[in-house]
């Protein structure tokens, strides 16, 4: 959702530059400029995976859609990009009142507010968990560190 306030040729209004959380004052709110980011995805911890068994079921959640992984001070998390059903267009809570405790118990103090948050590790494709998976995992006696190479194509005749 854009932030940005597009010119006319009747009227012009200036761009609204989303201020560094530092620029925001004690009695302002945070959430007012921001795209309601925490409402737009849910994750969950899983066991950090030590064998090929593990990254192909971690492969198998990615290759649902819009699902990526992260780890925090080595927590393996899964990352799932679902906006919440009750996140009304202005970016408020429709259902603020009885929202679930999980809201109500998170904060701005070190929310994903600002947009340049990394993570220690982050893969986003089904490929990407499997070469970390080839590059972190024990080779086999005689297995190429190369994934296999994908069939030839049929020759026409
Ligand atoms: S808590 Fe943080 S991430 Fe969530 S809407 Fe407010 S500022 Fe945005
Ligand atoms: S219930 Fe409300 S606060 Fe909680 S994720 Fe949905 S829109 Fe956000």
């Amino acid at each position: 959702m854009s932030t940005v306030a597009h010119t006319t040729a009747k009227s012009w209004t200036a761009p609204v530059v989303k201020p560094r959380r530092e620029q925001v004052p004690a009695s302002g709110n945070l959430c007012e400029f921001c795209t309601a980011k925490c409402c737009r995805y849910f994750a969950l911890q899983i066991d950090a995976p030590t064998e090929w068994r593990d990254f192909e079921i971690i492969r198998w959640y990615m290759i649902h859609g819009d699902v990526a992984l992260f780890t925090e001070d080595d927590e393996w998390y899964l990352l799932v990009y679902n906006v919440c059903r009750h996140l009304l267009p202005d970016r408020r809570c429709g259902i603020y009142e009885t929202r679930p405790q999980i809201c109500r118990d998170y904060t701005t103090d070190e929310c994903e507010y600002e947009d340049d948050w990394v993570y220690d590790r982050y893969l986003e494709t089904p490929e990407q968990v499997i070469e970390y998976a080839e590059a972190v995992l024990p080779k086999k006696k005689g297995e190429s560190v190369r994934s296999p190479k994908p069939a030839l194509l049929p020759v026409i005749g």
